[in-house]
């Protein structure tokens, strides 16, 4: 018998550090783990006896997860008769974590033992979690399909031994060798107790080996075996449904909102869905794949299926299972399926109309947003059809709200003669707050929606309006906001001050140009300016400041030409306009550049700006 001895991946080493090392204030969910990767297999092997030739259906009849209790010599045996694994299926799924993002999950992993664990459990230590309890784990297993059987050990401590072994049963048998600490799961009322807590909805029998006392070995089913799913709500309890959300999620929150229904029409199926409280770690990876399982008449087809929904939802987590979807065809066909379609669209339709719902608990439903809104704003511009339900479910921090708001608050809201909703976006609603940009609406007391997730620089820039209401951008300069009237007095008094002190603005506008050559695009008289001299705003129906700088954050190389507004009425222009050109070109790159600053952008040249800056500041104190 030939050993091999492996080490494992560096990744998994330090979960298992942290794992052994008081993980979960809860231990008993190790069983958990193990019973629903025993319960995943059998799913498995059930879908690949109707796909695969080599397997007959008979493969997949009687399939069933036993407990067995060895209390002479402080084990228990979680045995499994589902797919198995092969030797490769032991080094890749036992020894690396090899689902994609997880590396740099682990990277953002904070040292901090309580955070770290609800993060991991996003992920689902699964297995590993067996090290909680045990101090040795032997995996004994033979693949369906394949001749030979596996033996597979560690103590968790950086390494583990594989050996090619006689003829074992198919499925897997992990066995653990419990430490002197966790011998409570050798008692049968405390196994029966957890399996019924957490793994009652699995619906594959679970059973436990018992010795009687004449030595005979009896088997009792201890979970209900039955799909929660299929049970009426009325037997459901929430405690059941948030146990069956941590099962199929590896969450460790408690569900946000639950949806169990039934549609019956053209097509049949049953839903057990469920919306999160907190962001799944890979939310927000580039495949965008949403999470739901998908049965056939109670047989696992997968659990990333694309084409069930709509990756703005894919937030979403739970159970479809539908008895009119065609069993015996490959997952690509499956989803093209005409039939799947018609779920996706059932579907889709159910959890808006649900978020609808919700909307009116503003409390709760700003949980939701936080969480999830980023994502469901994704739909305005990738699902035409839907577009303006998503509208009605966006809520947005705005100038004027301290909570967030509906576009429908926004636009019953609005000043006197507004036709527009104006928006601004950037990184962050504090700095948003303080730009330049604003001031003439503040002014006026006219509210801005503020714009600072990523997608909103892609939906709003494809979405003219919101019922009747045209989307505008504060950057653009229009007479619009001219009309609308002050609410206070401030605007007045700026008005008669003009009167009195106007510059000759043309003049200082090409100085200007001239001085700062071909750092900006155009120089203009600013009309949103009120207690700042300088603004920049990008160029009308052109690229938004914030969007060049994600794009540059992305590596693309752009350079759109900005427009530098400055303020006529404010004092230090007036000022300006007196000064001789040498002066002037002086203090128009100084400004520029606390124009940048006030955009959260970097300055080109740091040590010109603060030489000038000193130079102006040696003036000053003259
Ligand atoms: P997860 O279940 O979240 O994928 P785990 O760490 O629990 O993560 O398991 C890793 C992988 O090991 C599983 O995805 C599965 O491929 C394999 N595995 C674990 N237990 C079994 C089992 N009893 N039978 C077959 N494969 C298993």
């Amino acid at each position: 018998m030939s050993e091999e001895k492996l080490s494992f991946q560096a990744e998994v080493s330090q979960l298992l550090d942290i794992v052994v090392n008081s993980l979960y204030s809860e231990k008993e969910i190790f069983l958990r783990e193990l019973i629903s990767n025993a319960s995943d297999s059998c799913d498995k092997l059930r879908y690949l006896c109707l796909t695969e030739k080599a397997l007959s259906s008979e493969d997949s009849e009687n399939l069933s997860i036993n407990i067995s209790l060895d209390e002479d010599n402080k084990k228990i045996s979680i045995i499994d008769n589902g797919l198995g694994m092969s030797k490769d299926d032991l080094i890749n799924n036992l020894g690396t974590i090899a689902k994609s993002g997880t590396k740099d999950f682990m990277k953002s992993l904070t040292g901090n033992k309580t955070k770290d664990v609800s993060l991991i459990g996003q992920f689902g230590v699964g297995f590993y979690s067996a090290f909680m309890v045990a101090k040795k784990v032997e995996v004994f297993t033979k693949k369906a399909g394949e001749d030979e059987s596996w033996h597979w050990v560690s103590d968790g401590k950086g390494t583990f031994k594989i050996t090619n072994i006689k003829d074992v049963n198919r499925g897997a048998k992990i066995v653990l060798h419990l430490r002197a600490d966790a011998k409570e799961f050798l008692e049968i009322p405390r196994i029966k107790n957890i399996v019924k807590t957490y793994s009652d909805h699995i619906s594959i029998p679970v059973n436990l080996e018992i010795k009687d006392e004449k030595g005979q070995l009896t088997k009792e089913t201890i979970n209900s075996a039955s799909a929660l799913w299929t049970r009426p709500k009325n037997e459901i309890t929430n405690e059941q449904y948030s146990e069956f959300y941590k099962h199929i999620s590896h969450g460790f929150d408690e569900p946000w909102h639950t949806l169990h229904f039934r549609a019956e029409g053209s097509i049949e199926y049953t839903g057990l869905m469920f919306i999160p409280t907190n962001r799944p770690f890979d939310l927000f990876q580039p495949e965008r794949k949403s999470k739901v399982n998908l049965y056939v008449n109670r047989v696992f087809i997968a659990n990333d299926l694309e084409g069930l929904l709509p990756s703005y939802l894919r937030f979403m987590r739970g159970v479809i299972d539908s008895p009119d979807l065609p069993l015996n065809i490959s997952r690509e066909m499956l989803q093209d399926n005409p039939q799947l379609r018609k779920i996706k669209k059932g579907l889709t339709s159910k959890i808006l109309r649900e978020l609808k719902d919700r909307i009116k608990d503003s409390e709760k439903y700003n949980t939701f947003w936080t969480a999830f809104g980023a994502v469901l704003k994704e739909g305005i511009y990738e699902d035409f059809e839907k577009k303006n339900e998503i509208l009605d479910l966006c809520i947005f921090t705005t100038l004027n709200n301290s909570s967030p708001i509906t576009l429908n608050q926004y636009i019953n809201n609005l000043a006197n003669a507004q036709k527009s909703i104006y928006y601004l976006t950037g990184e962050n609603v504090d700095i948003l707050k303080t730009s330049p940009q604003l001031e003439i609406f503040k002014n006026k007391n006219v509210d801005v929606i503020l714009l600072t997730d990523p997608v909103d620089e892609f939906w709003i820039s494809t979405t003219e309006k919101y019922k009747d209401y045209p989307f505008k951008s504060v950057m653009v300069t229009d007479d619009e906001i001219e009309k609308i009237d002050a609410k206070d007095e401030t605007e007045k008094k700026i008005k008669n001050e003009d009167k009195t002190g106007d510059v000759d603005i043309k003049e200082l506008i090409s100085t200007i140009k001239e001085a700062l050559g071909n750092e900006v695009k155009e120089v203009k008289a600013s009309s949103r300016l009120v207690g700042s001299p300088v603004c920049l705003v990008g160029e009308e129906g052109g690229m938004s400041l914030h969007m060049e700088r994600m794009m540059k954050q992305q590596g693309q190389n752009l350079d759109s030409p900005r427009v530098l507004e400055i303020n006529p009425k404010h004092t230090l222009i007036k000022k300006l306009s007196k000064q001789n050109k040498e002066l002037i070109t002086e203090i128009s790159l100084l400004l520029l550049d606390q124009a940048r600053i006030i955009e959260g952008e970097a300055i080109p040249d740091r040590a010109n700006f603060a030489e000038r800056m000193s130079k102006s500041l040696e003036r000053s104190i003259d």
